[in-house]
């Protein structure tokens, strides 16, 4: 084996390429950091689970999407999906890209999708709610990019949660970026991407995920399977044929065929959140208003309002990853 000679890299340096190949937002979080402090502890989701050659450093990328789609109010419209798509697909380009420069460097290196979850943990039920390899938001706060909001998106000061993000684990040794202390979001005063929310799926500091999947993933595995299971359990010859040709079928087939749909859904949270110096330029004047409020969603967030800072179980779970509270009497986000 022909060992390669290491390149003596800098932080702005490895920052400057990956802008240089189309990221708009790029941080550096410290792989043994983020070991040390799994967001859910019971099941941890660490780098060094991926790799334990290669984690020294978790550089985030983030890609802005774009404002023409949050813009359209409908959370299923197909354009917003294909949008989504193709900002993903040029984010992991952009990843691979940077692995690749990265290598040529002398430093192997691995791509974090925001897609992959690992299959040996399904557990034959299509409705389970499954997740990444590792938590993508979580270690963009860890890498400096911003801070979770009240449904646990990520919000950026730039673009707010309208971002696609992926991570790659390099074991180079440059500078880590540190965390933002206060917390970019405005809390349940605010809520806005709890009125919205067509599921009703937001939480104090947390979410309903199997019952947000049914609108951001709308026709990714558990639709499949669900339609596959119709198909085969119709009466008649007749019905099959029907579910066979039905938009369902013409939907699932468009979105195996791109992802959209599958990978990429609802996202009515991230358009409505006012957070993102984009929001006033870009969104405000299309999606001020909120069809999807409603006043059992008003009376939910009103009963959060003064309820959900530092001594609340949702909050104390993820403060780390939330940062300081600008609304209620301040504590410190963990070390
Ligand atoms: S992605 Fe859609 S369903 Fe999920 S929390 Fe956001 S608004 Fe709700
Ligand atoms: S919409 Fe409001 S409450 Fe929801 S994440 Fe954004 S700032 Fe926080």
């Amino acid at each position: 084996m022909s060992l390669m000679f290491k390149t003596a890299l800098t932080a702005a340096e490895v920052k400057a390429k990956a802008i240089e190949l189309g990221a708009d937002l790029v941080g550096i979080a410290d792989g043994k950091v983020l070991d040390a402090h799994p967001p859910y502890p019971a099941d941890p989701r660490r780098p060094s689970d991926i790799t334990e050659h290669d984690a020294g450093r978790v550089i985030v990328l983030a890609k802005k999407l774009n404002s023409g789609v949050a813009r359209i109010l409908a959370w299923n419209d197909r354009h917003k999906y294909y949008n989504d798509e193709l900002a993903l697909t040029m984010l992991e380009e952009s990843s691979l890209e940077l692995v690749y420069w990265l290598e040529d460097q002398g430093y192997p290196a691995i791509i974090v999708p925001p897609t992959h979850v690992d299959p040996w943990r399904y557990d034959d039920d299509p409705a389970q709610h499954m997740t990444t390899l590792l938590s993508l938001p979580h270690a963009a706060v860890e890498a400096g990019l911003g801070t979770l909001g009240l449904n646990l998106q990520l919000l950026t000061p730039q673009y707010g949660p309208r971002v696609v993000l992926t991570a790659v684990l390099c074991t180079v040794e440059v500078e880590c970026d540190t965390r933002m202390k206060e917390a970019l979001c405005l809390g349940p005063e605010c809520g806005r991407c709890l009125k919205t929310c067509p599921p009703d799926a937001v939480k104090a500091w947390d979410r309903d995920w199997p019952a947000c999947d049914t609108h951001r993933s709308p026709y990714g595995f558990a639709k499949l399977a669900g339609h596959i299971e119709s198909l085969i359990g119709a009466a008649t010859a007749e019905q099959r044929r029907e579910l066979l040709r039905s938009e369902t079928t013409f939907n699932l087939w468009q979105s195996i065929l791109r992802g959209a749909g599958a990978i990429t859904g609802c996202r009515r949270c991230a358009d409505v959140c006012p957070i993102g110096a984009d929001y006033e330029a870009m969104l405000k004047d299309a999606v001020d208003a909120i069809p999807e409020n409603t006043p059992a969603k008003e009376s939910r967030l009103a009963a959060m309002v003064g309820d959900a800072g530092a001594g609340s179980a949702g909050y104390d779970a993820q403060s780390r990853w939330i940062g300081e509270l600008k609304f209620y009497p301040r504590v410190a986000a963990g070390d």
